[in-house]
């Protein structure tokens, strides 16, 4: 019986023959804020972008609230994905950049109106939504590509490393807006990054991932002062 919100079951992805994930089986509970840590290259965009439906599964199976999504097409399956790379339209403006998506789905229009009218407020957008991104700094644009993830209402935000494009400075003013915006909504967030602070200063849950497979999750404290082994505990910097 399936409790938790997005649940992995022994997940596997290979390309061309070669197994880059080799047997994922973890839950994360409805309105977690679980962060997927670890070095680069070890599956974790592969393993955000399946969850998204953006990457096919190779064996195993993902159930979002219940229900197995292997096969249910990324727009369908209640999640929105915020990128390292704002991926915004350059020629189109804050607001058609946040309403592009919904009016795609053929959102009634009031609804999108509404939807971005909030997204605005929560995420200070509103004196800016007739700009072109150009005229945005790092930081705003970030939070368009937030706003435009919070539009569509989803039952599921994934992360992959949002912050890594900015300075230090906005990056610790970024990483409380995005806990405050979580605070608010509990909307159940994986968050991926390979910054160990960022992990353990955000996440109510920390999966650290090496080598294609997860080494140990918990919470923060629990994984720094009990370390399941020594890559966890030299990668999070615990006392020997
Ligand atoms: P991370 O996000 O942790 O840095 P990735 O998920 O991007 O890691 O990549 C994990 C491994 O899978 C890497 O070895 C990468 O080269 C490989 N990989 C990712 N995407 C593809 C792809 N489309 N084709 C072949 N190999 C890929
Ligand atoms: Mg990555």
């Amino acid at each position: 019986m399936a409790e938790g919100y997005v649940e992995y079951r022994n997940l596997r992805k290979s390309f061309g023959g070669l197994e880059i994930l080799h047997g994922v089986d973890l839950t994360i509970p409805e309105g977690a804020f679980a962060v997927l840590v670890g070095p680069s290259g070890c599956g974790k965009s592969t393993l955000l972008r399946m969850t998204a439906g953006l990457e096919d599964v190779t064996s195993g199976e993902i159930n979002i609230a219940g229900r197995m999504v292997n096969n249910v097409h990324a727009k369908n399956r209640g999640i929105a994905m915020v990128f390292q790379s704002y991926a915004l339209y350059p020629h189109m403006s804050v607001e058609d950049n946040m309403s592009f998506g919904l009016k795609m789905r053929k959102t009634p229009l009031h609804l999108i109106t509404d939807r971005i009218k909030r997204a605005a407020a929560i995420l200070k957008l509103g004196p800016m939504l007739d700009r072109l991104p150009s005229q945005l700094s790092g930081g705003q644009r970030q939070r368009v590509a937030m706003g435009r993830a919070l539009t569509r209402e989803p039952e599921v935000f994934l992360f992959d490393e949002p912050l890594s494009n900015l300075d230090a400075k906005l990056r610790v003013e970024m990483r409380a807006e995005i806990k405050a915006l979580h605070q608010r909504l509990k909307t159940t967030t994986i968050y991926v990054t390979h910054d160990q602070i960022e992990a353990m200063t955000m996440a109510d849950l920390v999966v650290v991932m090496h080598d294609d497979r997860i080494e140990q999750v918990g919470e923060p404290l629990a994984i720094y002062d009990r370390p399941a082994n020594l890559f966890v505990a030299e990668f999070l910097g615990s006392p020997a």
